[in-house]
């Protein structure tokens, strides 16, 4: 029989530990000031702890900071001169106005810090300080955030200041209708009045392919010197830069680092008045609400296809799932645009997505079940999938995880206890399926382990349908040797012993 036995999971995994602090600090002013700092530090705590590839260096607290008397800062000092010493690899903080009393205090301390490699992560702004836009968004927040300290929405609006015309007008390109001459904007006059007579051909209804073809047959030519195409003139009609307003962000470089456009994943920010604009802001207002009300009555090219786009969203992070063509898989957006790390869904398989809907809706076909009078959406977690009916109804399948290529619950779970590496899945002559450290026949000794044995393991914990219990529940799962160690995402270690 297996031995449970719940230990703090240190002597495993101490190795890859990153030390994270938090600082929180209130004003007298805006919070309940006991209750509200109290709970910031228990917050930042559990955070902190309950994420196994963290260990705990501290909340560090500042209290009572009134509209005059702005100088208690101990413990932000503390919290400095404790990263300088080798006591904290990371900061977690609520916002950046938390962090700072002025931009000048700001750039200066988180470069300090970047210079040591020690990342600031402000929750609020969902900026990385040492990532690669993190010093020219954090500029401009932080000037921001000066002015007016009271929380922000989304899409943030503000006159920027002449300093920082130059920092956002170099790191991107100017849109057709203008040139950047080393300081702003400026307009070119012909190309201008292409935009304008864009803008009101389309305002007049004619259509983006129409005025394209138009003005191809003129002789206009983009930015790149072919003839404009429908889909150029469609960019004109959508982009914000022509009412003299820009927004940053737009795209945003990925972990791996790719460029990629901005779809929700981070806030954008909108910058007013930087030059002088080609069209005014309610005749832009006016071709994107054509262009909408054009692409609703657009017919869905193949509805039989895939009835559920749209409907199906991804239960962890909330995003969409879409389905891939290549793969025969639905994957959740937010984790192909922003990595595995970004969400712990698993693809599905569109077979066992399919099955499972027909099995909810009590139908022999896919196609004869109406999605549009019966599914309000489709959540699909890591053990189950949700139906969330028009009546208000849930129902609920488990999730089935065969094993194989694609549908193997222990994927991107298993780790070596030794080494710390991933493992990774091969075929061992008559043992059949087993699991391997990518280091070892290198540096690392750990034996090779089955995977029927990984299986008995986790049902010992988890019971008969263990595989979405792996996928929901276990962060991780380090082998060494004779053990098997699962870590659960809420805190929890279990270990099981080969006999
Ligand atoms: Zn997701
Ligand atoms: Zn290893």
């Amino acid at each position: 029989m297996p031995r449970i036995t719940r230990i703090d999971g240190k002597k495993t995994i101490e190795k890859s530990k990153k030390k994270v602090a938090a600082y929180a600090r209130v004003s007298m002013e805006t919070d309940m000031l006991h209750h509200s700092l109290s709970a910031q530090i228990n917050y930042y705590s559990t955070l902190i702890q309950n994420n196994p590839d963290w260990e705990y260096a501290g909340v560090y607290a500042d209290e009572g900071i009134t509209g005059r008397n702005t100088k208690h800062r101990d413990e932000f000092n503390r919290l400095i001169e404790d990263s300088k010493n080798g006591k904290i690899d990371m900061i977690l903080v609520k916002s950046i106005s938390r962090f700072a009393r002025n931009t000048v205090d700001l750039l200066n301390t988180v470069r300090e810090l970047k210079a040591i490699g020690i990342n600031v992560y402000f929750e609020r702004e969902n900026i990385n300080s040492i990532s690669n836009e993190g010093e020219l968004l954090l500029t401009l927040l932080a000037s921001f955030a000066q002015e007016e300290s009271r929380s922000t929405s989304e899409n943030v609006k503000w006159g920027i200041r002449k300093n920082f015309e130059k920092g956002i007008a170099n790191s991107t390109k100017a849109p057709y209708g203008y040139r950047w001459d080393g300081e702003k904007f400026r307009i070119i006059k012909d190309q201008a009045e292409i935009v304008k007579e864009i803008f009101r051909r389309y305002l007049d209804g004619e259509s983006a392919y129409s005025i394209a073809k138009n003005l191809a047959e003129h002789g206009v030519r983009g930015q790149t010197g072919n003839p404009i195409e429908q889909t150029s003139v469609k960019l004109i009609l959508a982009n914000l830069s022509y009412t003299g307003t820009r927004l940053l962000q737009k795209y945003y470089i990925s972990e791996n680092q790719t460029r990629k456009r901005n779809k929700g994943e981070l806030p954008m920010y909108l910058v007013d008045d930087m030059y002088e604009p080609i069209i005014s802001e309610e005749v832009h207002e006016k071709a994107l609400e054509i262009m909408k009300k054009r692409a609703e009555s657009m017919p869905n090219k193949n509805p039989k296809l895939t009835p559920i786009s749209g409907l199906v969203k991804c239960g962890i992070c909330g995003g969409g799932i879409s389905r891939r063509k290549s793969s025969g898989r639905w994957i959740c957006n937010t984790r192909e645009r922003k990595g595995k790390t970004s969400c712990a869904s698993r693809p599905i398989l569109e077979k066992e997505l399919k099955e499972a809907t027909i099995k909810i809706m009590r139908k022999s076909k896919f196609s004869r079940i109406d999605f549009t009078k019966k599914v309000e959406k489709i959540l699909v977690y890591g053990d189950r999938i949700d139906f969330i009916l028009l009546s208000g109804k849930v129902s609920s399948i488990k999730r089935e995880y065969s094993g194989e290529r694609g549908s193997n619950p222990f994927f991107c779970k298993i780790y070596c206890g030794y080494c710390g590496d991933i493992f990774h899945r091969t075929n061992w002559k008559k043992q059949g399926k087993v699991w391997i450290c990518s280091k070892r026949n290198g540096s690392c000794k750990v034996k090779k382990m089955r995977e029927d044995e990984i299986i008995e393991a986790s049902k010992s914990f988890l019971g008969e349908d263990y595989g979405g219990k792996v996928v929901e529940y276990i962060d991780k799962i380090y082998i060494k040797d004779d053990s098997v160690t699962f870590t659960f995402k809420d805190g929890t270690v279990k270990i099981w012993q080969r006999k």
